[in-house]
Parts: C-alpha cells; sequence; structure tokens
C-alpha cells in the first residue's frame, strides 16, 4: 500500500487543495524509464460533467478524516501503476511513502507524471 499524495494538478476534477480526493488512481508508463514516460490516467479538468463521472470514485472516508486534520495529508488514492521498471513499484502497486504527482497548469493526461519515479 502506497503513503500519501500530494498533486500539483490543480485543474483535475479530483485536486482539493492540491490533495487527491480519489479512492483509487491508474498510473500508466509500462516502458518508462523516468517521470517523463509516466502519467495519471485519472486526470479529468474539473467541470459539472467530469464531477459527475468521477463521483463513484470519490475516497469519501479520505475526505471525512482530511476535514479535521487540515494540516496533514490524510487522504490519499490507493496506486495501481504500471510502471515497472520504477523501484517502488511492486506488482504493479505503488509502495512509494511519498508520491509526487506533477500537473502545473495540466490541460490533459499527458501532461500530468509522477515525479517520484526512481528506476
Ligand atoms: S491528476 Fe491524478 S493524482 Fe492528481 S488529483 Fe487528478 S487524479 Fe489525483
Ligand atoms: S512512484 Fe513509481 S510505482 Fe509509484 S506511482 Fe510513481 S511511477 Fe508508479
Amino acid at each position: 500500500m502506497n503513503g500519501v499524495l500530494s498533486c500539483s494538478a490543480m485543474n483535475c476534477v479530483n485536486n482539493i487543495s492540491a490533495i487527491c480526493s480519489a479512492r483509487t488512481i491508474h498510473v500508466s508508463g509500462s516502458n518508462a524509464h523516468s517521470s517523463e514516460g509516466t502519467q495519471c490516467e485519472n486526470f479529468a479538468e474539473k467541470g459539472l460533467k467530469n464531477s459527475l463521472i468521477n463521483v463513484l470514485n470519490m475516497n469519501v472516508v479520505g475526505e471525512f478524516k482530511q476535514a479535521f486534520n487540515g494540516d496533514s495529508i490524510e487522504m490519499s488514492p490507493m496506486i495501481r501503476c504500471e510502471a515497472i521498471y520504477c523501484k517502488h513499484n511492486e506488482k504493479k502497486l505503488c509502495l512509494a511513502g511519498n508520491i509526487i504527482m506533477y500537473g502545473k497548469d495540466a490541460l490533459s493526461i499527458e501532461k500530468t507524471e509522477c515525479e517520484t519515479f526512481e528506476e
């Protein structure tokens, strides 16, 4: 089970103050040898349509805990990850303690990447 995740993709529907509210995310990058080859497949631009589509993947328990703990990250998604060359990848699950997803100004999945990738 992975640790906490922070994310700079502020335009993503799942992003609440740089914390991800999705229950599970999928990181792609089966041939990646660096961060650039990875991306968060759950990125979806903020808006009503995507809010409705993503509602079933909301981390309701995490959001509840987060509401009472503003100083720490209490809400993090489970990460399924295809980047098998990353040293944090174990059987396509992420075991990193701290994950940083990058997506500053991103408006599409392609503009996101996992900064924590290490070969
Ligand atoms: S880009 Fe991915 S990690 Fe970041 S908030 Fe969106 S779904 Fe979560
Ligand atoms: S740290 Fe590695 S295993 Fe975890 S999500 Fe990023 S690329 Fe995947």
